[in-house]
């Protein structure tokens, strides 16, 4: 057997992967700044804030850009309230049709801290736990579910006139206030959640991606489109199973020849692992070998190309103004959500 070390791999994507959840936690305390200085009703206060509105934290408002994004295909309108919301929403969906799930693998903040969890109840505990696939199959279902009564409501019961009309809401023009408030404002039942969501992932790997997490369903699902899967050839393996053991979603990969299933988030940690030359790559077929570094940097290139894209057409800055906020910021916690 001629051997192979990509460790490499690994240290690449957990770089991107950390790079991009600490650029989000400054973008974040920007936005805190941002909102308190417009949560003050003082009369006569100047109109410019300290610093600028990140528009990136509009990547944690899926459900909306999910609406933006129908309303886009129906009717060509690209949201202009959350319209980086919607470029995010876009790459991601695009990410997933071409490169496996790898928007979750490589980019979310979400898994990053979910990966950190499971690693650091390995530490603690000396192992992870495993689910029993008796439960472990209906408890993946969850998310699955999740996502079906999302499209169900906005993909098939909203018209885009109803989401047009959602999207141009005072309610909608700071949702993203709203979720900031979900964390600077925590109540005692979303503070317990989490919580709860936090002991469980460092037991289990992965939880709330595993069987909770409606986007990353929606993302496994159109992952089976991808032409790229993780395969393994037969003649080059010496069956060590270092790739089953390290894959984080689980993954039989050292029993099958093609990983088809919608879990796999293309996150290369199997071949990082994956000790014999030519038994275990991301490829188009059989044979069609797709070198992992070349994978890794589509994966940055069509997101961060889809943002640059957005930047050059006018498709990332809100056109909610500053007026706007300082009139409906303080009104954010008597807002109802429009029926
Ligand atoms: S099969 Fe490989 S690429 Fe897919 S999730 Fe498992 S370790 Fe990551
Ligand atoms: S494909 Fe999996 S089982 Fe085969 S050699 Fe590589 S790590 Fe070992």
């Amino acid at each position: 057997m001629e051997k192979i070390d990509r460790s490499y791999l690994r240290y690449l994507r957990y770089a991107i992967q950390w790079s991009i959840f600490f650029f989000l936690i400054y973008a974040g305390y920007n936005f805190y700044l941002f909102v308190d200085y417009f949560s003050s009703d003082e009369v006569g206060a100047p109109l410019i804030p300290p610093v600028s509105r990140p528009p990136s934290v509009e990547g944690f408002l899926p459900i909306g850009a999910l609406m933006a994004f129908k309303l886009w295909l129906t009717t060509g309108i690209f949201d202009r309230i959350h319209p980086a919301g919607l470029v995010i929403f876009i790459a991601a969906v695009m990410m997933s049709l071409l490169l496996k799930k790898s928007f979750c693998g490589w980019i979310c903040p979400v898994g990053a801290l979910s990966d950190l969890t499971w690693k650091l109840g390995k530490r603690l505990f000396g192992r992870n736990f495993t689910i029993h696939r008796f439960a472990d199959y209906p408890l993946r279902s969850l998310k699955y579910l999740l996502v079906l009564f999302f499209i169900y409501l906005i993909v098939v019961k909203m018209s885009p006139l109803e989401i047009f009309t959602f999207l141009e809401e005072e309610y909608y023009r700071i949702a993203d206030v709203k979720m900031l408030y979900f964390f600077t404002k925590m109540t005692l039942v979303t503070f317990i959640t989490l919580l709860i969501l936090f002991l469980t992932s460092l037991f289990f790997k992965n939880f709330w991606c595993r069987y909770l997490c409606p986007y990353g369903a929606l993302l496994g699902i159109l992952s089976l489109c991808s032409p790229l899967k993780i395969t393994r050839n037969e003649d080059a393996c010496i069956h060590c199973e270092r790739c089953t053991k390290n894959c984080p979603a689980a993954l039989p990969v050292g029993d099958k020849v093609r990983i088809k299933s919608p879990e796999c988030t293309g996150c290369l940690t199997c071949v990082s692992h994956c000790p014999a030359k030519g038994a275990l790559d991301m490829s188009f077929s059989k044979r069609r070998i797709l070198n992992p570094l070349i994978f890794a940097v589509l994966i940055i290139g069509l997101f961060f190309g889809a943002i640059g894209i957005g930047k050059i057409t006018d498709r990332w800055n809100s056109a909610v103004t500053y007026e706007q906020y300082k009139r409906i910021i303080p009104q954010t916690s008597i807002l109802e959500h429009p029926r």
